[in-house]
Parts: structure tokens; sequence; C-alpha cells
């Protein structure tokens, strides 16, 4: 009696049927296939601060099936944040937007890890946490924290894909953290101490829409492995004329982070 062929053993990540029907639209990418999203099942992605940037990110992460995402903000939802934060309705106001988005989100994909952390991390904490991620996605508003955030993916070489948006303007950028590209400091140190948040400056509902879901994309890509991610390159948006303009970053070897 000869044996009965046996497949090779399968990853304990390989998609089950369910899984394969959710993702059919992305598993016919001939550059996804199986492959990127079996990677995408398996990856940890860190998503620091969940005001309009988060909020417009997290539903495209779970949505295509990144394995587990851990959420942090130490924020409650205030009236002023459902004009772009849409993950938050009225009834939430007052309410934690951690757990208010995990559970919205874990509404939209059960199958997935969503953690949810209230807290603002100090270096210490991201000095801890980040080594565990594959990928951190700083959708934060302020320069120290995204600086503390760099600093920690520099020194654990974790990929960190960065948005900004203020008034009708945003930037994407993406550091792979490996061999000789710049880091987040290399640029923010061009900023100098000029420093404006949403709530000093104001910001069009959409435009955090539209950069939230370009580091979406620029996640999906690195964790899947699929064309060019946006390293040692700082892509910016002018919504007033919907324009997008491309530069280079180099590495500043004199970087008191990365140098
Ligand atoms: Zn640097």
């Amino acid at each position: 009696m000869t044996k009965p062929f046996s497949p090779p053993p399968r990853n304990t990540l390989a998609l089950n049927q369910q899984q394969a029907m959710r993702y059919s639209r992305q598993l016919m990418l001939p550059a996804m296939d199986f492959r990127g999203q079996e990677a995408l099942l398996a990856s940890k992605v860190l998503l620091v601060g969940m005001g309009g940037l988060g909020c417009a990110a997290a539903p495209y992460l779970v949505a295509s099936g990144i394995g587990s995402i851990t959420l942090v903000d130490d924020d409650n939802i205030d009236r002023s944040n459902l004009q772009r934060q849409i993950l938050y309705r009225e009834a939430d106001i007052g309410e934690s937007k951690v757990q208010q988005a995990a559970a919205s989100l874990q509404a939209l994909n059960s199958d997935i890890a969503i953690n949810a952390l209230q807290q603002r991390l100090t270096a210490d904490d991201l000095a801890q946490l980040v080594p565990q991620f594959s990928l951190v996605l700083d959708c934060t508003d302020n320069l120290a924290t995204r600086n503390a955030i760099n600093a920690a993916c520099v020194h654990a070489k974790v990929p960190l894909v960065s948005g900004a948006a203020i008034r009708f303007e945003g930037q994407v950028a993406s550091f792979s953290m490996q061999g000789d590209g710049a880091c987040y400091h290399c640029l923010s140190q061009l900023f100098g101490e000029q420093q404006l948040t949403c709530m000093e400056a104001g910001i069009l509902s959409p435009v955090v829409g539209v950069i939230g879901s370009m580091q979406a994309l620029e996640a999906v890509k690195i964790l899947a492995g699929v064309g060019t991610p946006l390293y040692g390159k700082l892509q910016l948006f002018d919504a007033l004329t919907g324009k997008w303009q491309q530069f280079s970053l180099n590495k500043d070897p004199l970087c008191s982070v990365c140098g």
C-alpha cells in the first residue's frame, strides 16, 4: 500500500478557510498572495496616539488582517475630537479613547488581538515595549513623544511609520531603522523648537484621514514585503492644492540618536 500524500507541515499562522475568504481581495493581488497575508497575520503593531491619525490608520490595519495591535493613548474623548476622530461616537464623550477604539475595532475583526494601554508612555516604557513589536506607528501630536518613540525604535531596530497633520497640511515618512538610513530625529531637528498642535493651530477633518490612511498603507506594505516603502523619503501633502511633494531624507552623521 502506498503512503498517502502528506502536505508539508503548515506554519501555525497559515490562513484558515474563513480567513482565506475574508482576505480574498488581498490574496488575489500577486504581490501579496498567501505569503504577504500570512506575514500580516504574524505581525504585531504598536500604534501610539488614538487621535485623528490613529482613528484613520487603525481600522485599515485591523481590516487588513494584521495579527495583533496594541493601542496607546492616555486621553478621554472630548466633544472637540468628534470632528476628526472617527472611531468615537457622541455617546462616548468622557470615555477612554483606547477602550472605545479597541471595542469598535474588535467588532470589525474578531480574529485579531487588540490590546489597549491607557497611559502616557515614558522613554523607559517605550524602551521595554518597542522590541516586542514588528513595527510602530507614530500617530502622536507632540515632538517630545515623537522623539522618544523614535529613540526606542532606533535602539530596537524596529521600523517606524511617522505621520503628522496640521491645518491643511500633512506629512508621512517611514524609517527602516536598518543600515545607514535616516531616523525621525535627523528630520525633526530641522524643525527646531517650532511646534504647534491641532488644538492651537486647527485641522481640516479629512486631512487626518488622508495621512492616517497613508500610514496604514506604509505599515501593510512594510509588513507584507510589498512594493517600496517611503524609507529615506518625506512625503508632504498640501490639502489646499491637493498636491503631494516628496523629498529625500538623508541620515545626519552627527544625529544624537542614530549618528
Ligand atoms: Zn538620526
